[in-house]
């Protein structure tokens, strides 16, 4: 372990090896299998935990619904002050949170400050909510009163995803909290470091013991114990498909709900008239940020044949002159990919591709002088066809998949040709086909001359293979809550309702 590392893992946990799950307020160790994090950039043995494990899964969920009281019985303005505060001591330890993020998620340190300093946002923005988000009188007829309460829903889970581990625990605890749930968070095994730490601030911060416990573990093992406990009111969920199926399923035989942000496969559509290096610009911010393992990645380039040449000349350049590699170089533009698991799923379905005829452009393997991690260059994918497997799965890495278009409805035809409706966008100069075109494509986010821009204010998700639910925004504080309707008589002489027997 680096002397850095040593260093920021000490600060927060007082040793490295003391690192383990939040439950009820205090660092535990889990009595499960031991779980190893590999460092993306080396290959090599980072850190290791145990596996919190069913038990102390359950003793979470315990605390979380002592917790729950705590922390309903903290006034609105109280709670919105919790998350002020929140809010601050982030921003206080904002480089030793990059630093974590950096090292244990394998992402460029220029791209983890300004994840820190985002999740700091959420905080901000949904402290504002917490005193006022309230109910609605119903105009009813005046011989009754009826009112909607806006309740919690009680203890929710939360699982993410390790692409973006401090910013999904931010964009999920935040609005959460602000509508005064207790939480349970299992982030993913191989990056729950940064997620502990906002739990530990969080409590820092004035957070009853128990309203938030994060749990460091396996899927198979707390994941799944979270799920199909009947005591979790609701589970919010961000990962792939595949898991996000089996969550649903899983709470579904509790005929409980879920919220499921899923994977992409982005359509980022240029046309002729588009300015074409602002596009090219674009496009490789939409794929290639992040090593491409985000999902709103722009991983689908739909291209109107007129410019395809000068527009794949502009991207190709692009990508060759990406600077990859250590998440800690300050210079670094793309880091490794996470883990050796999704290394191999990329490069595999990139030797699908070429076995199925695709031209690769540029990259296509690991990048030269790479060291041993897990670096894989940013690769522009040519000749590719609707039906192809990389013009329809989510490769989650720095991939483009290039397809023409001749016309306007074929570029719909092939945006919409997809089993995702996440995200998706635009590049021309005619306003008019820029907002038919927005109208027209199946998504959750879509730009316009534009990639990427996200704000805790706007809604985020998808339909159909990306899932369903709305996080960040009102939508994204409302799926935390649900709505009571009390009824009050107000006149001794009220029509009585269907069904009432008279005297
Ligand atoms: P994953 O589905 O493998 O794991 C996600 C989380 O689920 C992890 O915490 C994992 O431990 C847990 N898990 C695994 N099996 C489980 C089970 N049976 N029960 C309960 N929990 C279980 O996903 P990943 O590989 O960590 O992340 C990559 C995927 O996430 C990609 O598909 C990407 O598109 C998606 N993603 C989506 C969004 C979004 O907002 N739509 C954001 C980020 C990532």
């Amino acid at each position: 372990m680096s002397g850095l590392l040593h260093k920021h893992l000490s600060a927060w946990f007082g040793a490295p090896e003391r690192f383990g799950s939040l439950v009820d307020g205090e660092l535990l160790q889990g009595h499960g299998a031991t779980v190893e994090i590999i460092d993306p950039a080396s290959a090599t043995p980072l850190l290791e935990y145990r596996d919190c494990a069913a038990p102390g899964t359950l003793d979470a969920i315990d605390a979380a619904e002592r917790g729950f009281s705590a922390w309903q019985a903290v006034t609105a303005s109280a709670r919105g002050r919790v998350l002020w505060r929140m809010g601050e001591l982030i921003r206080q330890r904002a480089e030793s949170l990059a630093i974590l993020e950096a090292v244990v998620a394998g992402k460029p340190i220029r791209d983890t400050r300004v994840e820190v300093l985002k999740v700091a946002e959420m905080f901000d923005y949904y402290a504002g909510w917490a005193d006022k988000l309230h109910g609605d009188v119903i105009p009813v007829p005046t011989s009754h009163l009826n009112y909607t309460r806006r309740e919690a829903l009680g203890v929710v889970a939360q699982i993410t995803p390790w692409n973006a581990p401090i910013f999904t625990a931010g964009w999920q605890l935040a609005p959460a909290l602000a509508a005064g749930n207790a939480v349970v968070l299992k982030p993913s095994e191989l990056t729950p470091v940064t997620s502990v730490c906002l739990g530990l601030l969080l409590h820092e911060a004035g957070l009853p013991n128990g309203a938030v416990n994060v749990l460091a573990g396996l899927g198979q093992t707390v994941g799944h114990t979270l799920v199909a406990e009947s005591r979790i009111a609701k589970t919010i969920f961000v990962g792939s498909p595949e898991t996000g199926r089996a969550i649903a399923e899983t709470a579904a035989r509790n005929l409980r709900p879920c919220l499921l942000e899923l994977g992409g496969k982005s359509a980022n559509i240029v046309f002729p008239d588009a300015d074409l290096h602002r596009a090219a610009k674009g496009a490789q911010a939409a794929c290639f940020a992040a090593a491409g393992q985000s999902c709103t990645a722009g991983s689908r380039l739909l291209v109107h044949r007129r410019v395809a040449e000068p527009l794949l000349d502009l991207v190709v350049g692009g990508a060759k002159r990406l600077k990859v590699g250590a998440p800690l170089d300050e210079t670094t533009e793309i880091g490794p990919i996470n883990n050796a698991r999704q290394f191999e799923r990329i490069s595999k379905m990139v030797a699908d591709g070429r076995s199925a005829g695709v031209q690769v452009l540029t990259g296509g393997g690991r990048p030269d002088g790479a060291g041993d991690g897990y670096f894989y260059a940013p690769t522009v994918l040519g000749g590719v066809t609707a039906d192809m497997t990389v013009a329809r799965e989510e490769i989650f890495g720095p991939v483009l998949s290039c397809l023409l278009f001749d016309d306007e409805e074929e570029a719909l035809a092939l945006a919409n040709h997809s089993p995702f409706d996440l995200a998706g966008a635009v590049w021309t100069a005619d306003v008019g086909r820029a907002h038919r075109v927005a109208a027209r494509v199946r998504a959750g986010s879509f730009w316009i001359n534009g990639y990427r821009t996200l704000s805790v204010m706007s809604p985020f998700g998808g339909m159909h293979g990306s899932g369903y639910g709305r996080s960040s925004g009102y939508e994204g504080l409302l799926e935390y809550t649900q709505p009571k309707s009390v009824w009050v008589e107000t006149a001794s002489d009220a029509p009585q309702p269907f069904g009432y027997a008279d005297d």
